[in-house]
């Protein structure tokens, strides 16, 4: 048996989404594992919606998950609009052949004539007049009589009734081709053996398998998987949902953390762990193995993963990923007093902190920014107590003659809670509030000794007037 060939033939909307993502990979593990070919085929007949920016994305988006048009399984891209030749002499041999025929009624008078008739749809009424080729005239299919079995690798046999199949449309009333004619023809010439998408197009199926039948080919192994949901379990849409792959990439989610991710959506490895290397995934997946039922897009999860792959990086891995985010923040302060060095020391206090990149700089900010930007809610919880002011001045007088390790502030601290009588975390409150300006951040006395005993003590001394007053 010759190599198998799959696609992935999106049609340019602007937008890449993760659904497509998601079939994308899916052909992609089957094109590696199987030693086949990753064919992709951009679908831009839609002149109206079709921008060459929109194909660089997509390209853009497939190399981000992986899928590199430098890597020998990649075939492409194949720009469908260019094939528009072969669509319509293909359609001139079903025509040829007796399998189409040509009709000129507009849809009004379609309308009229299936009201009278009581019937819904065209009525393949044209079948019989022995029209030709015309201006206005379009190219119908002629669907035989009885059922259309699909076998699908992810369904099984999908059995549809002919009857309910109106003869439908090849070549537009300009000649120009329907997509269910180009995507078949196309697949036909590129000898694609495997159709996988999404189960949207489930419906288009038993038609393009009698378009495939009528040319006289064996028909690919279909496989349509099933459509991404929201909360409300709802099919993911661009309008109500966030879906855009490079939304995702923007906030700071890694590829790994997306490709890990989208492929157990329906789907999962067969060791029980659902976060595993791409090359489990190329071992491991199999059509016949994804669920049937809608896939939630969980967000929380995503979060959840991407959090996990922060965490394995190594810190210096960590920063590396993390520094467009930095620089970002970097270039809108551009007072900061950014040091990269402290940075570092902090990343292992980060990592566990954050489930975006884009989080990182928010947690370690205050380090590096001339003053702590104080949150008003922070100050009037931690500083407005009878305990704040005594906390923060004796905290002053410790922090001038500890050592200044994390360790040695540590203890030099846990004396003024003792004085005070209060635990060590309820006793950090007004510290960490002066020195962050906020309540939650990373290890107080981590972030202490980062930061520095001069910074420290000019940041305790600095407290707005009249925090400490109740
Ligand atoms: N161009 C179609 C789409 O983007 C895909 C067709 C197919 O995969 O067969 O929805």
């Amino acid at each position: 048996m010759s190599a198998p060939r799959f696609r992935f033939a999106p049609s340019p909307t602007g937008i890449f989404h993760i659904g497509g993502a998601r079939t994308a990979l899916m052909n992609w593990a089957l094109a590696k594992r199987l030693g086949g070919t990753f064919v992709l085929r951009i679908e831009d007949t839609d002149e109206a919606r079709n921008r060459p920016e929109w194909t660089e994305g997509i390209i853009d988006a497939l190399a981000w998950i992986g899928i590199s048009r430098d890597d020998p399984t990649f075939e492409g891209p194949y720009f469908q609009s260019a094939y528009a030749d072969q669509h319509v002499a293909a359609a001139q041999r079903l025509f040829d052949a007796g399998h189409a025929y040509y009709c000129d009624m507009t849809s009004d008078e379609i309308q009229q004539r299936a009201a009278a008739e009581g019937t819904q749809g065209y009525g393949g009424w044209s079948r019989d007049r022995g029209l030709g080729p015309g201006p206005g005239r379009v190219l119908r299919f002629r669907v035989p009589a009885g059922t259309t079995v699909v076998h699908d690798a992810v369904r099984g046999e999908v059995t549809f009734d002919n009857a309910v199949i109106e003869d439908f449309v090849l070549l537009r009333g300009n000649g120009s081709p329907m997509f269910l004619l180009a995507n078949v023809v196309d697949d036909l010439t590129m000898g694609i053996t495997h159709v996988i998408r999404a189960e949207e197009h489930l419906p288009n199926t038993p038609k393009q398998q009698m378009i495939w039948e009528a040319l006289g080919h064996a028909v690919p192994q279909w496989a349509h998987v099933p459509v991404l949901v929201n909360e409300q379990r709802k099919k993911i849409s661009k309008r109500r949902d966030k879906v855009a792959l490079e939304s995702f990439r923007a906030e700071g989610y890694v590829a790994e953390a997306m490709v890990n991710y989208l492929m157990t959506l329906g789907w999962s490895p067969r060791g029980g762990e659902e976060i595993v290397p791409w090359q489990v995934v190329e071992d491991e997946f199999r059509l016949e193995d994804v669920n049937l039922s809608p896939a939630f897009f969980d967000l929380k999860k995503l979060a959840a993963f991407n959090a996990e792959y922060l965490r394995r990086m190594t810190p210096e891995q960590f920063a590396d990923a993390a520094e467009p985010w930095l620089e970002q923040w970097r270039a809108a302060h551009p007072d900061c007093a950014w040091d990269q060095h402290r940075f570092l020391t902090m990343v292992p206090v980060i990592q566990p902190r954050v489930s975006t990149l884009a989080e990182a700089p928010g947690v370690v900010d205050f380090l590096f920014l001339p003053h702590p930007q104080f949150d008003e809610a922070s100050l009037a919880k931690a500083l407005a107590t009878d305990e704040a002011a005594g906390i923060v001045a004796d905290s002053i007088a410790a922090f001038t003659t500890c050592d200044w390790t994390c360790d040695a502030i540590n203890a030099a601290f846990a004396a003024v809670a003792e004085q005070h009588g209060l635990k060590l975390g309820k006793a950090q409150a007004p510290v960490r509030v002066a020195v962050s300006g906020r309540m939650v951040g990373p290890p107080l006395f981590e972030s202490l000794e980062v930061l520095g005993r001069d910074e420290t003590l000019r940041r305790l001394r600095a407290l707005p007037d009249g925090v400490r007053v109740p």
